[in-house]
């Protein structure tokens, strides 16, 4: 039987190993942790499921995603919906024309709505720092207007870096509408796993070919020397795929690769709900960025009392504190570094990377799943054809 090493059981290593178990393989799971599910491991706690490594919302335009995983779950429907806290006034994020129309200076509104329209179009997106950057002054000072009420506070304390040393794409992920839509995702399928994102991982890994061993740190049993793979010490010729961190795992000899983390308080109130909607951004004061209030968004039949919520303090990860990486820093110097560790793993023809750790990427969960089931088909592929 051909055999697969999966290290890391997050929803990439899951879909990775649930395909090609269903292929024939016979897929070791290895994860450090007590648990499955990485970081969208999920407890019921109170009757609400709460996601104990933050907020996790599905979505995606990808019938195939959705197809896929909706053989491990049923779904409730979901739509997500942000505000901004702005010293008490909430406002919708993405910022849009209610956004403008309770915030913007009330001589302006209507003109530079007009100015948008024309420009944009009406049901349109743009990035923050394309209205930034245009050479209308009108745009321009609403595009500096809405990085200030929305982006630069936010930005500093998720990333503790300023917007010019972020990847535009980071920015790009939440436009500007040109429009009343209120949801803070606009894909095809918007949806939460019924009864848990844990289940739904359970579920996955449920299959007479996948065996889960807890506890266990790939750098124990795994090794890559002079172009080979040995586990527990033995030569070991199926594929590696590998979700974790690569320069952890390969010793830090090309450098640290720069990852944000985060520091989470969980509360609970005796209140029937805390906050006008599932979360909020505290987009121009508090330490925290966010406050999820788990019952409006993981529980298809929310419990009538008490709530259980949760602040996020972002924080720069750092080796031997005890931090989890959340998110890979993507610039230029970060990009050089995981292209070094790319191309030496390269020479470890069946070794993989795959996953917002191993690829280096800051991905959702949807192309997670989809770039996990690219691979399995390359895999799948490139062993018939040999
Ligand atoms: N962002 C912001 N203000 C907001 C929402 C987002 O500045 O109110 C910026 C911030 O830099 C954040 C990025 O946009 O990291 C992406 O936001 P998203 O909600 O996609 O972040 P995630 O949910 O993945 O943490």
């Amino acid at each position: 039987m051909k055999k697969a090493i999966v290290v890391g059981s997050g929803i990439s290593g899951c879909t990775c190993a649930r395909a090609l178990a269903e292929n024939g393989y016979e897929v070791t799971v290895i994860e450090k942790l007590n648990h499955v599910g990485g970081n969208v491991y999920d407890e019921l706690i109170d009757d609400i499921y709460v996601h104990m490594y933050g907020p996790h919302i599905f979505h995606t335009n990808d019938e195939n995603v959705y197809k896929f995983l909706s053989k491990f779950t049923e779904w409730f429907p979901y739509e997500h919906k942000v505000l901004a806290n702005i010293y008490g006034n909430y406002v919708p994020v993405p910022f849009n024309l209610t956004s403008l129309e309770k915030l913007y200076m009330k001589n302006k509104v209507e003109k530079i709505k007009k100015i948008l329209i024309d420009e944009y179009g009406f049901g349109n997106k743009v990035p923050v720092m394309q209205l930034k950057q245009h050479k209308d002054k009108d745009i321009q000072e609403f595009g500096n207007f809405v990085l200030n009420k929305i982006f630069i506070h936010y930005t500093q304390k998720q990333w503790g870096r300023k917007i010019e040393e972020l990847d535009p794409n980071v920015m790009q992920r939440v436009p500007v509408y040109i429009s009343y839509e209120d949801k803070y995702f606009t894909d095809k399928f918007q949806c939460q796993p019924k009864l848990g994102f844990t289940q739904l991982i359970n579920n996955m890994l449920n299959h007479k070919n996948i065996k889960i061993l807890k506890n266990v740190e790939a750098n124990d049993i795994l090794e890559l020397k002079d172009g080979k793979i040995f586990y527990k010490n033995q030569e070991f010729n199926g594929k590696v795929i590998f979700t974790g961190a690569v320069d952890e795992f390969c010793n830090y000899k090309f450098g640290e690769l720069p990852y944000r983390s985060l520091d989470f308080k969980f509360k609970k109130t005796k209140k029937s709900q805390l906050q006008p909607c599932a979360v909020v951004n505290y987009t121009v004061n508090k330490k925290y960025t966010r406050i999820s209030e788990f019952k409006k968004f993981t529980t298809y039949k929310a419990p009538e009392k008490g709530s259980i919520y949760i602040k996020e303090y972002p924080l720069e990860f750092k080796r031997d504190k005890g931090l989890i990486r959340y998110y890979p820093i993507v610039n230029e110097k970060s990009t050089d570094i995981f292209n070094k560790y790319k191309k030496y793993l390269s020479n470890y023809l069946n070794f993989y990377v795959l996953g917002r750790l191993g690829d280096y990427k800051y991905i959702n969960m949807d192309i997670a799943v989809k770039n996990a089931l690219d691979l399995a088909n390359d895999i799948i592929e490139g062993d018939i054809s040999k």
